[in-house]
């Protein structure tokens, strides 16, 4: 497929090299001016946009998907799709999918799991909004960047998709760093805990394939000193999120706000910038009750 990708940094950069490998002709465009080997440089958004079949950006944030969109749904052929699959608000979401409607091309927005590690390997998981036809006409690109793609709805329903899973992510690594950091004063040894929660009621993906505890279960960011993987800052943004859809949508959400909150304290005030997510642990053990 003829395809325009915009947004060549930590993840576009990958998943652009992974389609040309694939066979694709991928033009890119980045305002870094950033270049790939096997994906032909553009010199604007709508340059890359012009000819593709399906346009692809990976970006920062809505307010810049935003005005990207305003950009290249001119510049695109009647029919194609524009597939975005930043992490972005709700809202954005659906309104560069109603803009897109009204230039003629259709939207999905697509933001993934699986970080840096899945896009270089081809293995991120697709959370898809947006018209089936446009899904259909995606599949060949999913399979190529990815090991699963979910068609969750309409419009903004990736989106709302991607908050919630790591709404609970967030909660759920926030309670297991608590528990280890609990049972290091009690005395229990941190194997025996994870012996047992992996296999009790207590497992989560946070605890089972992402123990934030060196030394202990798979392999982990923990055994890396807790470079990241996931970075603090980027689980901050996706709970950011979270509440500002659970606002607008009247919705309650005690913990995920408590949770934002907290990777607010790490990131912003503490040393929670450019570590991994599970560093919660360390910080966790560092405290004390109430401080
Ligand atoms: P990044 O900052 O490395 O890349 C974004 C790129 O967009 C940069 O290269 C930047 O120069 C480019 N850009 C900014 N404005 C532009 C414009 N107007 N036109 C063209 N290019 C422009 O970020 P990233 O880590 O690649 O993340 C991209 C998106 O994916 C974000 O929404 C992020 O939340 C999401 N995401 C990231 C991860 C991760 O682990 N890094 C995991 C899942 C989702």
């Amino acid at each position: 497929m003829k395809i325009g990708f915009i947004g060549l940094g930590n993840m576009g950069a990958p998943m652009a090299r992974i389609l040309a490998a694939a066979g694709h002709s991928v033009t890119g465009f980045d305002v870094a001016g950033v270049t790939i080997e096997g994906v032909s440089p553009a010199e604007s958004a709508a340059a890359a946009a012009r000819l593709a079949e399906v346009v692809i950006t990976m970006l920062p944030d809505g307010a810049i998907l935003r005005d990207v969109a305003a950009q290249i749904h001119p510049a695109m052929a009647q029919g194609a799709v524009h597939l975005d699959c930043s992490t972005v608000d709700v809202d954005s979401a659906k309104i560069v999918a109603r803009a897109a409607e009204q230039a003629g091309v259709a939207a999905l927005d697509a933001p993934v799991s699986g970080g840096v590690g899945g896009a270089a390997a081809g293995t991120l998981t697709f959370m898809v909004g947006g018209p089936d036809s446009a899904f259909a006409t995606c599949a060949p690109l999913f399979e190529a960047m990815g090991q699963t793609a979910v068609r969750c709805g309409g419009p903004g329903m990736g989106q709302a998709a991607k908050i919630c899973n790591n709404m609970i992510l967030g909660v759920t690594m926030i309670a297991t760093c608590e528990a280890f950091a609990l049972a290091d004063k009690l005395g229990l040894d941190r194997q025996a805990m994870f012996d047992v929660v992996s296999t009790a009621s207590g497992a989560s993906w946070s605890m089972n394939a992402y123990c934030p505890a060196p030394g202990i279960g798979p392999n982990s960011p923990a055994d890396n000193g807790y470079a990241p993987g996931f970075a603090a800052e980027l689980m901050l943004k996706d709970l950011r999120l979270a509440q500002m859809a659970a606002a607008a949508a009247d919705a309650d959400t005690p913990l995920g706000q408590a949770a934002r909150d907290l990777y607010e304290q790490f990131v912003e005030q503490e040393d929670g910038k450019g570590r991994d997510f599970s560093a919660m642990l360390p910080r966790f053990t560092a405290r004390h009750r109430g401080t």
